[in-house]
């Protein structure tokens, strides 16, 4: 006969809520940066500690324990760290897929070291080099980023150019795509924001007014060009993304979720994990597999589904990975990539879901 224990078991396991499983995660592994982008506030922070290489492999095993899938590594500037080969070698040994950011000055001189990247992101957000320049607080900016894409391509590396949208370059993203587009070379789009909270783990975004994007109707046709671009060039932006991101422009506030810590969290350069950079730190890397199942990360989980808090299109597309059809097809989708790469293959692709 069925024990009433094994009765109330089975119903808990049929009403509980699974523990979810990390997809992505961003790991700002430094903070330092060269650059000094007008819209950014990771420079404007007192220099602090990173974890040195032992303890990034550590944490780097701590997150195989959990399954996480996609890795990137982002900072300030990755490419700083005189041990990337390094950690890009031992995190591609262990996921299946691991990109790593620069902002365009260092890539061309470190292509040895970033072959073990399963993608390069490039940052460039203009084709007009006295703008870019003006952007990164840096004479030469634009002319390096380019020399690092060339670079990349030239060492056979896939190679992605990362595009903040703001209102200085707007009317140019059309244009932006097509270039690099035709040039093989895949485009990932981001929206400039300021959502710097002061109790956030990294302080990205920074009040730049010349940048701040308000016209709700040039966004609204720029979503529906990048809709028909996306048929001919790679352009890194989820389907899905885009509609809500439309309805979301054109009022709709409810089109998703966010699934901060549950499909993704982030990492800071000592090793804090938090649910989106801006959010306060929950826990520490070492703690993480217990807290992962905690009834604390449990609230939190349903505290952050609710939240409005920003637009970031990579935190948007892993919340959109809401259905066991969804992930079915994720999956589906790094299976055919791990087979691939047990050939020698190489992805052109940012990242599964939105490859
Ligand atoms: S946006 Fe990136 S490249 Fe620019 S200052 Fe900030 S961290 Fe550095
Ligand atoms: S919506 Fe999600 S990713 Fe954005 S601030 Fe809120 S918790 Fe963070």
């Amino acid at each position: 006969m069925l024990s009433l224990r094994k009765f109330l078991n089975g119903l808990s396991c049929l009403f509980s809520r699974p523990t979810p499983h990390p997809l992505h995660v961003q790991w700002f592994i430094t903070s330092k940066c060269n650059y000094r982008c007008r819209y950014c506030g990771v420079w404007r922070q007192p220099p602090t500690r990173e974890l040195g290489l032992e303890e990034v492999k550590r944490g780097l095993d701590i997150l195989r324990e959990l399954k996480v899938v996609e890795l990137v590594f982002t900072g300030g500037n990755p490419l700083l760290r005189s041990d990337l080969a390094e950690i890009l070698k031992y995190a591609c040994e262990r996921f299946p897929l691991v990109s790593v950011y620069d902002n365009g000055s260092l890539a061309w001189r470190r292509v040895k070291d970033l072959k073990y990247a399963d993608v390069v992101c490039v940052s460039l957000n203009t084709l007009n080099p006295s703008l870019q320049d003006w952007m990164n607080g840096v004479q030469g900016a634009f002319q390096s980023a380019v020399k690092s894409i060339e670079a990349l391509k030239a060492e056979g590396i896939s190679v992605a150019v990362d595009v903040t949208v703001s209102r200085l370059n707007l009317n140019e993203i059309p244009s932006i795509i097509e270039f690099f587009g035709s040039r093989d070379v895949s485009v990932i789009l981001s929206l400039y924001t300021d959502f710097s909270q002061p109790e956030g783990l990294i302080t990205i975004g920074y009040p730049e007014p010349s940048a701040a994007l308000e016209d709700r109707e040039a966004l609204l046709s720029l979503l529906s060009q990048v809709r028909s671009l996306k048929k001919a060039y790679p352009v890194h932006f989820d389907d899905e993304a885009l509609q809500v991101l439309q309805r979301y422009f054109e009022g709709c506030l409810n089109g998703w979720r966010c699934k901060a810590l549950s499909s993704f969290f982030v990492v800071d350069q000592l090793g804090k994990v938090s649910g989106c950079h801006l959010t306060p730190p929950v826990a520490s890397l070492q703690s993480l597999p217990e807290a992962w199942k905690s009834e604390a990360f449990r609230k939190l989980r349903g505290k952050y589904a609710g939240c409005k808090g920003c637009l970031y299109l990579c935190y948007l597309a892993y919340s959109l990975l809401d259905s066991p059809g969804k992930l079915a097809a994720y999956s589906l989708r790094y299976e055919a990539y791990r087979v691939r790469r047990l050939f020698g293959g190489k992805p052109r692709i940012t990242n599964a879901f939105m490859g």
